[in-house]
């Protein structure tokens, strides 16, 4: 079965850090991750004040940088 695009872009996004739902917050961080280039990383506006850290479910990397 295919998937349809709806469903795709109804998918829940959560930030990387604290796992809340982001979906429709403004001011959130959206991307790919600097160092594989093949997960996004989503950070939102609260993580990216505090700095807090994300992980690359992929290759592992740690941010902020
Ligand atoms: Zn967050
Ligand atoms: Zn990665």
């Amino acid at each position: 079965m295919v998937k349809k695009l709806e469903d795709v872009a109804t998918v829940p996004l959560t930030c990387g850090a604290c796992k809340k739902r982001i979906t429709n917050v403004k001011g959130t961080a959206k991307f790919m991750c600097p160092s594989c280039g093949k997960y996004p990383i989503i950070r939102c506006k609260h993580c990216r004040e505090i700095v807090a850290k994300y992980k690359c479910p992929g290759c592992g990397f740690e941010g902020p940088n």
